[in-house]
């Protein structure tokens, strides 16, 4: 603390991230990393950088990744934002589109980080309970002239919703943007990318961390028709020229263009997390149903926190929030097969004592 900090710097309690220990040996289940490396395509773009690309400032509206970006989604390059990581996209969203006279409303169980930006930028918000099984129901959402934002598939529950909950919620709520934040979208999920055209009310987000295997990178994107996409620019252009450096333009547009890796990888992910559910229930475990690269399970048995600290005493970390209707619940994220046997021997052992 110092007496130098501005009034609203005491104010914020800032959103804490998974931890990214450097110790290699570790089992890291904690972040929803992808555990299989970038393309190769990637890996040959960065290489391939010259020097005057470094030397020179960066393009300042990432046009060629845009690009990329839109030909993937058959959109136009004005459909399209491009933030360092999806976090300052979000970041963006909630200061220059989601602050409005009616609150934002967002799910009570979903991405910690939305209360710490309602915070930093003082937006109104409403938690609406999740249902007594971890799924949203879309009619509870009446935002008025207000806003609203959804992960789907939900984090932590991993639990989507499918287009036509969507588009009833689109529909439903036309005075109000709505923000469905699809970090976890290619492992089983339909993107409401296809709406984009439809609505103007629509904003997706989607992120290169998870799904192409790029957190390292820091490249994010925002979906939405041109008004909303231009409002998005304001705000990055009033904060940063610069958000993505040369290099992350040219290997997220390597990422975009190499479908075929990425959906290599998506469907190893899903097989894995597909036996990983399987050996779990075996085990006892109940787990939500998943459409995300992690689980969220629980021991009718044992305590979670336990089961927390036990794995991480051997090497395999994991998720645990010591928060209402959670505490019972880890969350694992979905690694190579190798890493997954390691957490159920674990398990194994923990679970029996
Ligand atoms: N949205 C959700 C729901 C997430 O879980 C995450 C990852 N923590 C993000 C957005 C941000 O991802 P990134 O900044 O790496 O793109």
């Amino acid at each position: 603390m110092s007496r130098f900090w501005s009034d609203i710097t005491h104010e914020l309690t800032p959103y804490i991230p998974g931890e990214q220990p450097q110790h290699a040996q570790l089992v890291k289940l904690n972040t929803n990393e992808c555990p299989y490396p970038p393309s190769p395509r990637v890996l040959e773009a960065i290489h391939d950088i010259d020097g005057d690309a470094l030397r020179r400032y960066p393009d300042p509206t990432s046009l060629a990744l845009r690009e990329s970006i839109a030909r993937f989604f058959a959109l136009s390059p004005d459909e399209v934002f491009v933030g360092n990581g999806s976090d300052e996209v979000l970041a963006h969203l909630f200061q220059g589109l989601l602050a409005h006279e009616s609150p934002l409303l967002f799910p009570d169980i979903s991405y910690s980080f939305y209360p710490v930006w309602c915070k930093l930028y003082r937006l109104d918000y409403r938690r609406v309970p999740l249902r007594d099984d971890f799924t949203v129901d879309v009619d509870d959402y009446v935002a008025g002239k207000g806003a609203i934002i959804i992960p789907n598939p939900n984090a932590p529950t991993g639990i989507a919703l499918d287009l036509h909950a969507i588009r009833t919620l689109l529909e439903s709520n036309p005075d109000a943007v709505v923000v469905i934040d699809e970090a976890y979208i290619d492992y089983g999920g339909v993107s409401a990318s296809s709406l984009v055209p439809e609505y103007d009310n629509l904003v997706v987000v989607q992120t290169l961390s998870k799904s192409r295997s790029l957190a390292g990178l820091r490249v994010g994107l925002a979906l939405a028709q041109t008004p909303l996409i231009e409002g998005l620019t304001r705000v990055k252009d009033s904060f940063n020229s610069y958000p993505l450096d040369a290099l992350a333009q040219r290997a997220a547009a390597a990422a975009f263009e190499d479908v075929a890796y990425f959906d290599s990888c998506r469907q190893r992910v899903m097989a894995t997390r597909d036996r990983l559910t399987l050996s779990l229930m075996e085990m006892g475990f109940e787990v939500l149903p998943s459409t995300a690269n992690f689980l969220f399970t629980r021991h009718p048995a044992q305590d979670a926190a336990k089961l927390f600290s036990g794995l991480r005493e051997q090497g395999v970390i994991v998720r645990h929030w010591n928060q209402p209707r959670i505490a019972d619940y880890l969350r694992i994220s979905v690694g190579t097969d190798a890493e997954c046997s390691r957490l159920l021997e674990v398990l194994s052992q923990l679970v029996v004592e």
